[in-house]
C-alpha cells in the first residue's frame, strides 16, 4: 500500500493551475513579475476580505517583512506565540529583535489573553504582538485585538495554517494590522512553495505599507534608471509561474476546508469514545479550516501519543507531535517565556496531529481509525 502523508499538495481535478502556467509560458512571463502576481494578490486580498496584499517567496518571509512594515527594530521586544512552529519567531531573530514567548489556553490552542495581559505589565516598552491560527484554530482575536489596541501596539497575524478559517464570520489574518499566509507544500493551498502579507490598515495607509513591503521584497531598489539603494533589501518575491498555481488553487479552497473539515469530523465520530482521547477545540462562531486533525491523549488516557504514531508508522502512514514550544527549543532558551499554566508544553506532550490528506479516500480513514482503535483494546 502507498505511503499515506500528514498532508501533501492537492491540485485542482480540473487543472486550473497548469492553465494559469501556460498563460505565463505562452507570455513569456516566467519571471521576474507578471500578470499571475498581480492577480494572485488581488484575488487573495479579496477572498479573505484584506485591504492589499504582497505575494511573497515564504511565509516567513511575509512575517519578516511584517515586522519591519510594523517597526519593529533591534533589541526590540516583540510578544510571539510559543506554541507554533519556528517560522514564526525566527523573523524576530532577522531584525536582532527580543522575542518574549506567550502560553496558550486550552480553549484556542492559541496565545493566552491573560497570559499577553500579564505581558503587557512586565514589559509594556512592547513593539508588537504575533498570535497565530495553529492547525487552522482560531486565535481569540477578540480578546487580543482589544488588549493590543488599549495599549496601541501593532497586531501580526500568523494565518500560515489558518487561510480559509473564519472567526465570528470574518477570516483570520485580516483583524491585526498584519497578516500572513504560506502556500509550502504541506499548507491547506500550496504554491510548492510562496507566502501571501496582507495589510488591513485603512485604504491609504495599507497600500502605501503594502507597496514597501514590495520594495524590501525587490532587493530595495530605489526609483532610478541605475541602481540606487538606500535600504537593506531582500529577494523575497513570489515568481509569476508560483503565482500561476495560487491563483489556480485559490478556486479550490474552500472544497478544501470542506475537505479537511470532514477529515476532522470523520476522526471525531470513529474515535471519539476511546478512554482519554480528545479533539482540538472547534467552537461555535468559527469555521477552523481544520488544516491538521489534532488528537489529545489526556493524562488518564491508557494509551501514549508514541504508541499511536508507531502504530501508523509501522503501516507507512504519517503522524507528528504537536509543535514543541518555542520556550523548551535550545534556540530560544535565554528569551523570556510567560506561562499560562504550561499548557502549550502540555498539548506538545499530549497531542498526535493525524493524517489530514485531503486526497484520503473513506477506505483509508476507516484503515487509520482501526489501527488507533486497536491500541485501547
Ligand atoms: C508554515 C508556517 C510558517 C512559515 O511558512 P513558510 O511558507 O514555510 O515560510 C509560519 N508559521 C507557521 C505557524 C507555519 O505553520
Amino acid at each position: 500500500m502507498a505511503h499515506i502523508y500528514l498532508a501533501s499538495p492537492h491540485m485542482s481535478e480540473e487543472g486550473f493551475e497548469q492553465e494559469y502556467i501556460k498563460e505565463a509560458f505562452d507570455s513569456n512571463w516566467i519571471a521576474p513579475l507578471g500578470k499571475n502576481v498581480n492577480e494572485f494578490e488581488k484575488e487573495l486580498a479579496s477572498a479573505v476580505g484584506a485591504k492589499d496584499a504582497a505575494a511573497l517567496s515564504s511565509g516567513s518571509a511575509a512575517i519578516h517583512l511584517a515586522l519591519k512594515a510594523a517597526g519593529v527594530k533591534e533589541g526590540d521586544l516583540v510578544f510571539c506565540q510559543d506554541l507554533t512552529f519556528s517560522a514564526t519567531a525566527n523573523p524576530i531573530a532577522y531584525e536582532r529583535a527580543v522575542p518574549v514567548f506567550i502560553d496558550s489556553d486550552y480553549e484556542t490552542w492559541n496565545m493566552s489573553p491573560e497570559a499577553l495581559e500579564r505581558a503587557f505589565e512586565k514589559y509594556p516598552q512592547v513593539k508588537a504582538v504575533l498570535p497565530v491560527h495553529l492547525y487552522g484554530l482560531p486565535a481569540n482575536m477578540e480578546r487580543i485585538m482589544d488588549i493590543c489596541k488599549k495599549h496601541g501596539v501593532p497586531v501580526i497575524e500568523d494565518a500560515a495554517e489558518s487561510l480559509g478559517s473564519l472567526y465570528h464570520g470574518q477570516h483570520t489574518g485580516t483583524f491585526g494590522d498584519y497578516g500572513i499566509f504560506s502556500f509550502n507544500g504541506n499548507k491547506i493551498i500550496t504554491t510548492s512553495g510562496g507566502g501571501m502579507l496582507v495589510c488591513n490598515l485603512e485604504e491609504e495607509k495599507a497600500k502605501e505599507r503594502i507597496k514597501k513591503a514590495r520594495f524590501w521584497a525587490t532587493q530595495a531598489r530605489e526609483p532610478a534608471r541605475h541602481y540606487e539603494h538606500k535600504e537593506i533589501g531582500y529577494n523575497y518575491r513570489m515568481s509569476n509561474i508560483v503565482a500561476g498555481i495560487g491563483r489556480g488553487q485559490l478556486k479550490v479552497l474552500e472544497q478544501r476546508v470542506e475537505q479537511k473539515r470532514q477529515i476532522f469530523a470523520y476522526y471525531q465520530e470513529h474515535l471519539g469514545d476511546l478512554k482519554g482521547l480528545a479533539f482540538m477545540p472547534l467552537h461555535e462562531n468559527e469555521r477552523a479550516n481544520c488544516w491538521l486533525s489534532v488528537i489529545r491523549l489526556e493524562a488518564d488516557c491508557p494509551v501514549r501519543p508514541l504508541d499511536v504514531m508507531i502504530a501508523l508508522e509501522k503501516e507507512d502512514i504519517e503522524s507528528r507531535p504537536v509543535w514543541k514550544p518555542m520556550h523548551l527549543q535550545p534556540v530560544f532558551q535565554d528569551c523570556a517565556y510567560v506561562d499560562n499554566g504550561d499548557v502549550g508544553a502540555t498539548l506538545f506532550r499530549q497531542g498526535v496531529c493525524l493524517t489530514s490528506d485531503t486526497k484520503l479516500t473513506e477506505k483509508e480513514l476507516e484503515r487509520i481509525c482501526g489501527i488507533i482503535r486497536g491500541l485501547w483494546r
